[in-house]
């Protein structure tokens, strides 16, 4: 069963529609990022997911429970880091995370969160003298304090250096290891494609992309690249045997070429086909499947489009 279970869901505020029938699902030991651009409704679909309001329509279960209804429980098992931390400035770090003992129903000791998380040398200094990145990193202490079933992560990254995040990155894919469920949202599209299996990618409340990371990457073509000292005429020839669209370019030792492909492996043995029958030497030969960053600016030039139509 999935830890979390999204099915048709709709959140509203007063009469606005803020998620339109929404449906994901986050099995145990897996990553799934909540992607779209401000506004499209990720907060709002997370905060619901953490009971601390219904959906208006549709079902969302959290271990088999309705979170709105159950929410000590579910929370009892969910380390949760919202994009606003709720430290309190005055106390220490070991101070902050001996009260959260005190308020968690999960066991676990500071100093092993503080080790985790890198923080180990700040534990005596006020919480007010933090950096924002050394926030963040209390903040994600104390979602993973005791080891939850299922972490929620609202943009955990936002503010911190690159080392801090790929920490941050290693520490995430170690709790998964244990069966641990991550949802996150970010809006570091890097992130998301290195950590996640799952992705939805939301566009103003609905579902623009959703499936698995392999799934939503193909669902926009790849790129096949090289450079060629070939003819204008041999370059049409290619053109002409290929699925995808070729574009060429001069450069210092004859044409730069991009492929953009729908289909990846069937275009990559025709280029190859074709510089071995042309005995040409293709240089610098790479294969490159869309980003996740490619994905959502295309999700989001279809919205831009939508909007300049309307
Ligand atoms: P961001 O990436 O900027 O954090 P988000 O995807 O998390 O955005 P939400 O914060 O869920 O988006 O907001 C979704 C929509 O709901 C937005 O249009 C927002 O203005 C609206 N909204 C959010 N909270 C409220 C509220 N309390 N009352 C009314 N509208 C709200």
């Amino acid at each position: 069963d999935p830890i979390v279970s999204v099915g048709g869901a709709w959140c509203s505020y007063g009469d606005f529609l803020a998620v339109r029938n929404v449906s994901f699902a986050v099995p145990r030991g897996s990553i799934h990022a909540l992607l779209g651009t401000n506004g499209a409704g990720k907060t709002t679909l997370l905060e619901t997911i953490q009971g601390f309001r219904a959906p208006a329509h549709g079902r969302i279960e959290v271990f088999g429970l309705d979170p709105a209804r159950e929410r000590a429980r579910v929370a009892a098992r969910t380390g949760t880091m919202l994009q606003e931390s709720g430290l309190v400035d005055e106390m220490t770090v070991a101070g902050q995370l001996a009260l959260w003992q005190g308020l968690s129903l999960r066991e676990d000791r500071p100093d092993r969160v503080l080790e985790l998380v890198g923080l180990s040398h700040r534990r005596r200094v006020p919480v007010s003298v933090l950096s924002g990145g050394e926030r963040r990193r209390l903040d994600f202490a104390m979602a993973l304090w005791g080891g939850p079933e299922l972490v929620v992560l609202d943009e955990p990254t936002t503010g911190l250096d690159p080392q801090s995040r790929r920490t941050m990155w290693r520490i995430i894919r170690d709790l998964v290891s244990t069966g641990s469920a991550v949802l996150l949202t970010t809006h570091y599209l890097d992130e998301a494609q290195s950590l996640a299996e799952t992705v939805t990618i939301l566009d103003r409340g609905r579902v623009a992309r959703e499936g698995s990371m392999e799934g939503v990457l193909a669902s926009i073509p790849a790129t096949i690249g090289f450079a060629v000292a070939a003819t204008a005429k041999q370059l049409a020839d290619l053109a002409a045997r290929l699925d995808g669209d070729l574009d060429a370019s001069p450069a210092a030792a004859g044409m730069r070429v991009d492929v953009r492909t729908a289909r990846l492996q069937e275009d990559v043995g025709r280029v190859i086909d074709w510089a071995g029958g042309c005995g040409l030497a293709l240089d610098g030969l790479r294969c490159s499947p869309a980003s996740l960053e490619e994905v959502f600016l295309d999700v989001a030039e279809a919205v831009d489009a939508e909007r300049t139509s309307a």
